[in-house]
C-alpha cells in the first residue's frame, strides 16, 4: 500500500507494531538466537567505534536503567537468588583455593602494598571505621578474647618482639628526641665484641638468660639508641642498673674479649 507521505507511513508502522507486539518480539528473539554471535560481534564493534555514545547513553539514562534493573529483579527474585548463590559460591570456592595456593605471595604483596601506600591505607581504614562505628565495636566485642589471644601470641614471635622494640624506641624517640639508628647487625657486632657476656657480671648469655641492650648513658639522661652507647647486659644487671650511669663499673676484660 503506497503512502501519501512519510508521516502516514510512520503512523501506520507504529500501529502495526502495537497490534503485533508479541509476534514481533517472538520473531526478534528467534532472529537473535539464530544470529547471536554475529549480532554481539557487530554491537561490540559499534561500541568500539563509538565509545562516547555508550558513555553518554549511560550517563543520560542512568536513573532509568537502574530503575528498570530494580524492577526486573523484583519481578524475578528466584532468578537472582539462584544466580547469586551459584555465582557467589563458585567465586568463594575459587577465591579460597587461590588464596590457599598463593598464601605467601599474597601476604608479601599485601605487605609491600601497605608499605608503599601506608598513608592511603591508614586513611582508608580510619574512614571506614568512622563510617562503620557499630560494626567495628561489635566486632571487637564479639572477638575480644580471640583478638587478645592472637595479639599475645604474635608478641611472642620474633616479629612481634621486633614490633614491641620498635614501638618502645619510637615512643622514646618522639618523647625525648632520642637518636635511634641501631641496626640488628650492629647489635650482633656488639655481642661478639663483648664475647656474649654481661659487661657488669661477666655471666655468659644463654637461651634462658638472654642479652639485653643496656644504654651506657640512659635514654632518660640524654643517651641515644646508637651503637656507641650500647653494651650487652644480663637482665638482672640491667634491672639493677635502672637509670644510673655505670660506665666506670664496666668489666673491661670482658669488653676486650679476653
Ligand atoms: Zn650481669
Amino acid at each position: 500500500m503506497p503512502y501519501k507521505n512519510k508521516e502516514d507511513e510512520k503512523i501506520y508502522q507504529k500501529s502495526y507494531r502495537q497490534k503485533n507486539k508479541e509476534i514481533i518480539q517472538k520473531r526478534m528473539k528467534e532472529y537473535y538466537q539464530k544470529n547471536k554471535e554475529k549480532i554481539i560481534a557487530k554491537v561490540k564493534q559499534w561500541q568500539k567505534d563509538n565509545p562516547e555514545h555508550n558513555k553518554n547513553y549511560y550517563e543520560k539514562n542512568k536513573e532509568k536503567m537502574l530503575e528498570k534493573t530494580k524492577q526486573w529483579r523484583e519481578k524475578n527474585p528466584l532468578y537472582w537468588k539462584k544466580y547469586w548463590e551459584v555465582d557467589y559460591h563458585r567465586k568463594l570456592g575459587y577465591q579460597k583455593r587461590y588464596e590457599q595456593s598463593h598464601k605467601k605471595e599474597r601476604s608479601q604483596y599485601a605487605k609491600k602494598y601497605r608499605e608503599i601506600n601506608y598513608e592511603k591505607v591508614t586513611k582508608r581504614i580510619k574512614k571506614w571505621k568512622k563510617d562503620n562505628p557499630e560494626y567495628d565495636k561489635n566486632y571487637y566485642k564479639k572477638n575480644k578474647e580471640k583478638m587478645l589471644e592472637r595479639n599475645r601470641e604474635y608478641l611472642k614471635t620474633e616479629n612481634g618482639k621486633a614490633y614491641t622494640q620498635r614501638k618502645n624506641f619510637k615512643r622514646n624517640t618522639t618523647i625525648k628526641g632520642v637518636i635511634n639508628n641501631l641496626t640488628s647487625n650492629e647489635w650482633l657486632d656488639i655481642l661478639k665484641k663483648y664475647n656474649w657476656k654481661c659487661v657488669y657480671c661477666s655471666k655468659e648469655f644463654d637461651l634462658f638468660d638472654r642479652p639485653t641492650r643496656d644504654h651506657i648513658i640512659p635514654l632518660s639522661k640524654g643517651g641515644n639508641n646508637v651503637k656507641e652507647n650500647i653494651v650487652p647486659a644480663c637482665r638482672s644487671c640491667n634491672s639493677k642498673k635502672r637509670d644510673k650511669i655505670m660506665i666506670k663499673e664496666i668489666n673491661y676484660e670482658v669488653k676486650m674479649g679476653k
